[in-house]
């Protein structure tokens, strides 16, 4: 069968790889549909070096069960069940659990044999492409989750790219007022659609000083999506006092604070344990992920798929990869 296989930094290719070997417990999988991730872009952009050769990507996708023929969202994160982490509730932190498509073969091959706990039906009003964009909208719920705002709260999301824009989709439905920021308009006009009260865009305005005008003291919470550390140093001045904040983005380096007030700060970069909630909101389309999709391609030219995906001038959000 054919897979995206990593093969070192800005190589993945399509290979003919072996048939899954379906054991106990497990099901096998036919691929419909899945999505790049940022994740997938720091490998192939040779950003993360840690991957093994060899591995099959893919973290993000739905096929259907060779078993019942039933529609599946697959969870990319197993779990023990006994581990420390585990018997606390915190599987996502397994201590001998994998990583599907990073430190164990993902999605982005024609089958795969899945634990059937790992799976999650897909109804009949989601569509395959739907379907493919569930672990951002995931990582919002439990993100939002996380920052519990009341009713009303001013909730700034820095970065409009599809991860921002479902925090601003779910913001909205947690009864936020929100701010959305991003460099590129185009971005901000689906944030504007998705609900946002004010947008602001970081190239003409001073977004610290913005975010301080609209909100008075500062606001409730704020999410760093864009991943730089120039943003990430931002969002401490953003927040009002014992305010809380969200880092989502991946950002490496030095970080200057300066005169930081008191706040509250966290990371959080997937939740397996939402996805069931993640179907069922795209399903009763209180979230929008088609509106997130921008291009699609056959598995076969997975290549192209990746180099779109990486392609600013393309104005990329969602790049779908189909059976
Ligand atoms: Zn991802
Ligand atoms: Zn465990």
């Amino acid at each position: 069968m054919k897979a995206a296989v990593y093969r070192g930094a800005g190589k993945i290719r399509v290979e003919e790889v072996p048939e899954p070997q379906v054991s106990e417990q497990k099901a096998l999988v036919k691929f419909r549909a899945g999505s790049i991730c940022g994740t997938d872009l720091h490998f192939f952009r040779g950003d993360w070096r840690w991957m093994k050769r060899g591995r099959i990507i893919g973290h993000d996708a739905c096929g259907v069960r060779a078993d019942t023929g039933e529609r599946v969202v697959m969870v990319p994160v197993t779990y023990c069940g006994k581990c420390y982490y585990c018997l606390r509730g915190l599987s996502t932190y397994c201590t001998r659990g994998k990583f599907l498509g990073l430190t164990s073969d993902g999605f982005f091959a024609e089958s795969i044999a899945m634990r059937t706990r790992n799976l999650v039906p897909v109804p009949d009003s989601v569509s395959d492409e739907e379907a493919a964009v569930a672990e951002p909208v995931a990582l919002a719920l439990h993100v939002m989750d996380a920052l519990k705002p009341n009713v009303g709260d001013w909730a700034t999301i820095i970065g409009q790219g599809a991860i921002g824009l479902l925090m601003t989709q779910v913001a909205r439905l947690k009864g936020c007022r929100v701010i959305a920021i991003d460099l590129e308009d185009y971005r901000l006009r689906l944030a504007e659609k998705y609900g946002a009260d004010f947008c602001i865009n970081a190239k003409r305005e001073d977004a610290v000083k913005r975010v301080r005008e609209i909100t008075r003291r500062g606001s409730d919470v704020v999410v760093e999506a864009a991943g730089t550390v120039r943003t990430v140093e931002q969002t401490p001045f953003m927040v009002h006092k014992a305010g809380r904040v969200a880092l989502v983005g991946e950002s490496k380096g030095y970080l200057n604070l300066e005169d930081a007030d008191e706040a509250m700060f966290f990371t959080m970069y997937i939740s397996p344990v939402e996805y069931p909630l993640a179907v069922k909101l795209i399903a009763e389309k209180r979230v929008d992920v088609k509106g997130l999709v921008t291009h699609k391609f056959r598995l076969a030219d997975f290549e192209k798929a990746l180099q779109t995906a990486d392609n600013p001038a393309e104005k990329p959000l969602k790049v779908v990869v189909t059976a």
